[in-house]
This record gives C-alpha cells, sequence and structure tokens, in this order.
C-alpha cells in the first residue's frame, strides 16, 4: 500500500480548472473566457514580435552564457523595471531609495514581499480587496501574514464603493499592510479614479499604512504604460515607503517565462541596501536565484529605444482590442436588451437584462458582468461558455466572431 494513500483529492484551482473543464468538453462552439491571458482575434496566444526580435537577438549573441544569475536576478533588467513603474525621472530611484529584484513574476514578486515582511516587518495584518484574485489570500497567508478584507465593489452601482473602502481602511490598525491593485483590478475591472487615489494616498500616508502594489497589468490596461502607473507614483512622490510587485506576463506576454519584480522603496539608501541584503535571505533558500531567459529579453527590450518604442505600439494594440470588445459585447446585449423588450412588454412583466454599461467602464483584462453562479453554470452547461463562478470574463479571449454567441447566452441567462 502506499505511504501516500491517505491523500485526498484537492480541489481544482478555480480559475485554472475552468481550463481543465474547458479542454474536456468536444463541442465545437466552446469558449474559453476564464483564461487569464491575451488571445488574437484568431483566438489563438500571441507572441510580441519585439519578443521575437529581441530572442533572435539573445540567440545571435555567442558571448551569452547559461551561468547562474546573482540571488537577485539580472541587474540590467531589475533597474529597466524600477523604471518602468516609478517613471525614468523618479527622484527615489536617482536617490538610491529603491531595491529591486528580479522574482518569479507577479506572483513570486508578492510571495517574496510577504514573506521579507513576516520577517521584518512590526504588523503583520495585510489588508486585500474584497474581492480580489483568488491567490492574493493564499499568498500573504502561507507566508505568515494575517489577511483581513476591505469593502471594494460595490455589486448595486457594479462600481467601487469608495466610502466602504475609506471606512475599512480608516479602522485599520496604525501601520497595517495595504494590497493595492495598481490599475485593471481583478477580477472585477474596477479602479479608483486619480482624485480617489489621492484620498486613498491621505488617508493611508496619515494613518501610517504601508502599501502593497501590485503591478499585473501595466500598460495592458490603458495602452498607457504611463497612466497605469499613476496610482504608483502618487505614493513614492510622497517620499513615503511602498512595496511593488511587477509582472511582465500581461503586458509583455510573457506568461510562461515566469519574469517579474518586487521593488521596495525606502526612506533612504542606506535602509534600502539592508532590505536588499535580507531579500536575498529570502530568496537563496526558496529557489536560489531566478532564471535567465525571460529577464534577459525583458532587460533587451527596455534598454533599446527602438525595441521599447515597438513594444508599446504591440502593447496598445492588445489593450485596444480588449476596449473594442468591450464595446462590442455591450453593443450587442444593449440591442438584445431592446428586441427582448419590444417582444415581450405587452404580455408579461419583464426582466429586463438591465444596464450593461458597466461592461464599457470597467477596465483591463477582466469584466465583473454580475451574472451569479446559477447563472455562469447555464451558459457553461447550455452554450459550452466557460468562466469564474463570480461571473467574470475574460475580455481578452472574447472575439468579434464569438460577440453574438456570448450575448446570446447572457441574454437567455438572465432573462
Ligand atoms: N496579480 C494579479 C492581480 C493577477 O491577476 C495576476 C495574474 O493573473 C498576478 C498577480 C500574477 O500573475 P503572474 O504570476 O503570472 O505574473
Amino acid at each position: 500500500d502506499s505511504v501516500f494513500s491517505h491523500v485526498v483529492q484537492a480541489p481544482e484551482d478555480p480559475i485554472l480548472g475552468v481550463t481543465v473543464a474547458y479542454n474536456k468538453d468536444p463541442n465545437p462552439i466552446k469558449l474559453n473566457l476564464g483564461v487569464g491571458a491575451y488571445r488574437t482575434e484568431e483566438g489563438k496566444p500571441l507572441v510580441l514580435n519585439v519578443v521575437r526580435r529581441a530572442e533572435q537577438m539573445l540567440v545571435n549573441d555567442q558571448s551569452r552564457v547559461k551561468e547562474y544569475l546573482p540571488i537577485i536576478g539580472l541587474s540590467d533588467f531589475n533597474k529597466s523595471s524600477a523604471k518602468l513603474i516609478f517613471g525614468a525621472d523618479s527622484t527615489a530611484i536617482q536617490e538610491n531609495r529603491v531595491t529591486t529584484v528580479q522574482c518569479l513574476s507577479g506572483t513570486g514578486s508578492l510571495r517574496v514581499g510577504a514573506e521579507f515582511l513576516a520577517r521584518h516587518y512590526h504588523e503583520h495584518t495585510i489588508y486585500i480587496p474584497q474581492p480580489t484574485w483568488g491567490n492574493h489570500p493564499k499568498i500573504f497567508n502561507l507566508a505568515g501574514l494575517s489577511v483581513k478584507p476591505y469593502r471594494y465593489y460595490n455589486p448595486q452601482t457594479r462600481g467601487l464603493d469608495f466610502q466602504g473602502l475609506l471606512e475599512d481602511l480608516g479602522a485599520a490598525p496604525s501601520g497595517a499592510i495595504v494590497l493595492l491593485h495598481a490599475c485593471a483590478h481583478n477580477p472585477t475591472g474596477v479602479d479608483p479614479t486619480l482624485d480617489q487615489w489621492e484620498q486613498i494616498r491621505q488617508l493611508m500616508r496619515s494613518k501610517g499604512l504601508l502599501p502593497f502594489f501590485d503591478s499585473a497589468y501595466q500598460g495592458f490596461a490603458s495602452g498607457s504604460l504611463d497612466a497605469d502607473a499613476q496610482s504608483v507614483r502618487m505614493f513614492v512622490a510622497d517620499g513615503g515607503e511602498c512595496l511593488a510587485a511587477q509582472s511582465y506576463a500581461k503586458n509583455m506576454g510573457l506568461y510562461g517565462e515566469r519574469v517579474g519584480a518586487l521593488s521596495i522603496v525606502c526612506k533612504t539608501a542606506d535602509v534600502a541596501s539592508r532590505v536588499e541584503s535580507q531579500l536575498k535571505m529570502v530568496i537563496r533558500p526558496m529557489y536560489s536565484n531566478p532564471p535567465i531567459h525571460g529577464a534577459s529579453i525583458v532587460a533587451v527590450i527596455l534598454k533599446d529605444r527602438d525595441l521599447y518604442n515597438e513594444w508599446t505600439v504591440e502593447l496598445k494594440a492588445m489593450a485596444d482590442r480588449i476596449i473594442s470588445m468591450r464595446k462590442q459585447l455591450f453593443d450587442a446585449l444593449q440591442a438584445k436588451g431592446m428586441a427582448y423588450k419590444l417582444l415581450f412588454t405587452l404580455v408579461i412583466h419583464v426582466c429586463t437584462p438591465g444596464d450593461w454599461s458597466h461592461i464599457i467602464k470597467q477596465i483591463g483584462m477582466f469584466t465583473f458582468t454580475g451574472l451569479n453562479t446559477e447563472q455562469v453554470a447555464f451558459m457553461t452547461r447550455e452554450y459550452h461558455i466557460y468562466m469564474t463562478s463570480d461571473g467574470r470574463i475574460s475580455m481578452a479571449g472574447l472575439n468579434s466572431r464569438k460577440v453574438p454567441h456570448l450575448a446570446d447566452a447572457i441574454h437567455a441567462a438572465v432573462a
């Protein structure tokens, strides 16, 4: 008998499990809106042209070897990553108050940051938005932090619960850590306005709350790398401290390369240098040092003006396709709503599909449709449309041809 025979079957990851179910469905009309990765209009994964070019340059460079990187990763990559998120002219960078370490994409950056905080920060409570990316509570719990929610989303308005957010952060113990999605909040697609960010900043600084930014979608949300980093830059411009986890999965399409960075902005260069020495102590026994290939691609692109410019164009094209999908789905649902009303108004009291404007107001890869678990199950069963049970759909998984099918399904689900 196996020494592991007592091991029980673990549940499928709620997000990755959607794709597992999708893959098993033989019906050709099936549509996967659960996947958190960009797809082309043809429904295919995309490798950016600029990434292909950078890889070609790396391959052609005979001087390149496959030695271990340092514990904190590729130096050029770290420097360029800090500039990308904090701005090329950031005073914090100029004053050497920022330490940046290469980590295993966004997830690994969050985990390393959390492990560091659990060891070296006096307050072990981290507030995370309600709802948030499903991996957040697990990452922080496993690192030894205690996780509490703050109100974020208002299902009635399908927008920000700004009052609730301010109340909850206002009631948090001084020094508590607060996880903030830098842009394109996952899963809701709801971001604070710049004015609201400023109020959040003032509240957090006045209470000594420590910001931990998760930046998984810089440039992917609005199409502008600078616009999507505004929230982070506001918090760095005030001279205060913060953490930021960056991922290149979405904005460079480097999902499987696992390339990201953790930056900690400190009050002084001296503190930053000691913090970096302790980040090495976290990383060394965890995975020793990060992989070289993905970080080299990013470093090549960020350091070369031509490649960088080409990247921004391709990035904007991805963002624009997603924004256009929002518009097309919204229009299709509006049209349905009209037809539905005309047909049935005189017969029965109709529960109209309602206001779908949140689809075009929300930002980033996802739309929080407001569909409930039963409606999602119905759409999967009857229409072979796959998404997470919270009603989150990936706009990146959609294309023009599939919009009518999705609109039909949503219409039938809410009717
Ligand atoms: N944070 C958020 C909010 C995300 O949505 C994701 C990916 O879906 C990540 C972090 C981390 O992704 P990765 O580890 O692939 O960079």
